[in-house]
């Protein structure tokens, strides 16, 4: 029997409307979704409380008692409904503000009632506003109800009789019909290896936990299970990969690559530039095809890392190109590898969206025919009528979010796959790349070339603006530049953030002398780039801009980088705006604007900035910060599939392990077909179609 083909429809209690509702709003179609539809929360009600114990910490409490008597306060819509309960001691008030009427025929005075609810203090007084009530006889012994799951909904789902007490309804006694028939999804060495519950006690334990301890269990097998096949997905195309290509081989390093490091070559490289060039010569001669994330802090030195990569290919009969993610970035890369590589006589060209078609033409033929030699584009490169001679090796920069699928279009792009150098300036935390990159090898940059002064970083709130001004006077005088960047472009009236135009004309006011640019995403491109390039030549002192900047732009003159609601960004976004300066010699600064008032997670972003400098330290805080802050379970953003259970910031030593056993099973098996691995490669098949489906309905 297969879960994921029984439609939910024809559940007790749920009908053709309610299954709609629960596709539409949780992508809940098949019985195997509900069951994988996960409590984000469990209270407790295995006891009793009694009034005197109630404190503040307390979430929820479920205390015995009868009701003495009602009174109804206030008028109209302002009323509202209050009862003295007690628990034969003492008493508290609960209190309704709506459905008054409702309450008066249901509950009576002097009934024994389980009254369940959270406790707030108000005047003084502890009340519970909204109590569930429930005739105390009616109710299995506390030591059986245990604790209590609930569910995510949302407002269209309430509205639709869907509260978590409903879905809650349909579980159980779906739970309890077919819990001899959950077809197992680990095979059994597995579930014995780590001492794993099965999943059908899994999945009973997770909904309706028998105790504290089960739901622990249970938790785990489920957490486990969901890192272990994405692990075992990544790890074994990884495999499929090598046993099925053949990587080029570059043997020799060659003209290119010997004259740019004696002739051009304008500084020493660092070590860590020079111990990653090993690494990826390494791979390159391998025989092996290289797929190597390379990280580095901005401003450490990729760029050249990947010019010095491609000049290895071209060396050894190659082409190679290198992909940035905006049109600006690439613009970028070309001026300055074509700078770098002046007169080597090698054939370098630019390819982006606004490439015009006859000079597109033209550089096809090129590609080729092979004389065109290194390739520098957007994603532009990646379409189809795109082909190469013999590409040797594809560069990837500054790109957080380019996936196993997406990578695999360019492997297409010769006969075996080219060699592929991922180069992120966010650092990634172990388990994200792990996730994300599982199949990549990792190289880190983490020593910035010398001379570089660390930014100092400052938390100011609005009200010091004046002071700021000057300093920014101060800085322009002295011949340096300066980033202004806003969350909005323009006024929103739902929010008092900072915006850009409000921002522009403050500066043109109190600025009359200094000459502005102003960049953002609606602006054309041709109208972005020649703002972006009066900056970059020096034309303009200041530059407003929205988070187009973030990504790789270059002046190494600008030494200011002000952000506006700093609030509203997060901490790798604000790391990367950051690394906009302190790319010259001169000392560099980055100034925080908040307002006074800020949560307690803002202020320790804006505290994390100010203390440090080092990437990799702010992106495990960035992943611990963002962490949900319940009992787990929310989805972490940004990933290319859904995590129910597991959570990459908690559970590194799980993931850890279930990374391991999956190397250890394909080690054996690489291509599962032994028979106990059978249900290993059906999960996988089944995970692959889920997915496409998923891909064709949103
Ligand atoms: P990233 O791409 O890692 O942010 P870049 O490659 O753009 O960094 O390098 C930033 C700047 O540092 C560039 O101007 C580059 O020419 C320069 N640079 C790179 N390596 C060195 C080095 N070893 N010594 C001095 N300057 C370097
Ligand atoms: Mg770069």
């Amino acid at each position: 029997m297969d879960l994921s083909y029984q439609d939910i429809k024809f559940l007790p209690g749920v009908g053709p409307k309610k299954a709609d509702i629960l596709a539409k709003e949780l992508g809940i179609r098949s019985v195997d979704d509900l069951l994988h539809h996960y409590p984000f929360k469990y209270v407790d009600r295995s006891r009793f409380y009694y009034l005197h114990e109630i404190s503040e910490e307390m979430p929820f409490i479920q205390v015995k008692g009868k009701i003495l008597r009602f009174e109804k306060v206030g008028e109209g819509h302002n009323q509202r409904l209050t009862a003295v309960f007690t628990d034969g001691k003492e008493t508290i008030e609960l209190v309704w503000f709506k459905g008054v009427k409702w309450v008066l025929d249901k509950y009576k005075a002097g009934i024994e009632y389980v009254i369940f609810g959270k406790p707030s203090l108000f005047n003084g007084r502890f009340n519970i506003v909204h109590p569930e009530v429930e005739i105390a006889s009616k109710l299995p012994p506390p030591e059986q109800m245990g604790l209590q799951p609930y569910y995510n909904t949302s407002e269209k789902m309430k509205s639709n009789f869907l509260n978590s007490k409903a879905i809650q309804k349909i579980i159980f006694p779906l739970l309890q019909n077919i819990k001899t028939g959950i077809p197992e999804t680990l095979p059994a060495f597995v579930l014995q290896k780590f001492a794993l519950l099965n999943l059908t006690e899994s999945l009973v334990n997770v909904h309706f936990p028998k105790n504290a301890d089960m739901l622990n269990k249970a938790r785990q097998r489920l957490k486990f299970e969901e890192l272990f096949y994405i692990q075992l997905n990544i790890l074994r195309q990884t495999k499929w990969r090598d046993l099925n290509y053949r990587g080029f081989v570059f043997g020799q390093i060659g003209h290119y690559f010997n004259t740019f490091f004696k002739d051009h070559l304008p500084f020493e490289l660092t070590n860590a530039q020079k111990r990653v060039l090993r690494e990826i010569r390494i791979d390159v001669a391998s025989g092996r095809q290289m797929n190597r994330l390379l990280q580095g802090d901005v401003g450490s030195g990729k760029t050249l890392v990947a010019l010095m990569a491609m000049l290895m290919a071209v060396d050894n009969g190659f082409q190679a190109c290198i992909m940035a993610p905006t049109e600006i970035l690439a613009t970028q890369h070309f001026v300055s590898i074509k700078e770098f590589l002046c007169d080597l006589g090698l054939e370098i060209a630019l390819l982006t969206g606004s490439t015009r078609p006859k000079a597109r033409v033209e550089l096809h033929e090129k590609l080729q025919n092979g004389e065109m030699n290194i390739l520098i584009g957007t994603h532009a490169l990646i379409e189809d009528t795109v082909q190469f001679k013999n590409l040797g090796l594809v560069v990837i920069d500054e790109q957080h979010r380019f996936g196993v699928e997406q990578r695999s279009k360019l492997w297409k792009k010769n006969q075996n796959p080219p060699h592929i150098l991922v180069m992120t300036a966010t650092p990634i935390p172990r388990t994200l790349a792990m996730t994300l990159y599982g199949d990549l090898s990792v190289s880190v940059i983490d020593e910035l070339p010398p001379g570089r002064k660390p930014i100092q970083t400052y938390h100011y709130y609005n009200s010091k603006r004046q002071g700021l001004n000057q300093f920014i006077a101060k800085q322009v005088q002295v011949g340096r530049q300066v980033y202004v960047v806003y969350p909005l472009i323009n006024e929103s009236e739902k929010s008092d953030l900072q915006d850009l135009e409000t921002g522009f004309q403050y500066l043109c006011e109190v600025f009359p002398n200094f000459k502005i640019s102003r960049v953002h995403g609606k602006l054309k491109a041709a109208e972005k780039e020649h703002e972006m390039q009066k900056f970059v030549n020096g034309e303009t002192q200041i530059m407003v801009a929205t988070t187009v900047i973030e990504v790789g732009v270059n002046v190494p003159n600008a030494s200011v980088m002000v952000i506006e609601s700093a609030q509203r960004f997060g901490l790798s976004q604000l790391h990367q705006l950051r690394g906009r300066v302190g790319r010259g010699a001169e000392q560099s600064f980055c100034i925080l604007l908040t307002d006074f008032k800020l949560s307690s997670d803002t202020r320790k972003r804006m505290e994390i900035m100010v203390r440090t400098n080092d990437g990799f330290e702010i992106s495990e805080a960035d992943l611990q910060l963002r962490g949900p802050g319940d009992l787990e379970g929310t989805q972490q953003s940004g990933l290319p599939f859904e995590l129910k259970i597991a959570n990459l910031a908690r559970d590194g030593k799980m993931l850890e392990i279930a990374r391991n056993a999956s190397m250890e099973i394909l080690e054996d098996d690489p291509t599962l077909e032994k028979p106990q691995n059978r249900i290993l490669a059906q999960q996988l098949r089944k995970m692959k179609t889920n997915a496409i489906n998923w891909g064709s309905i949103s």
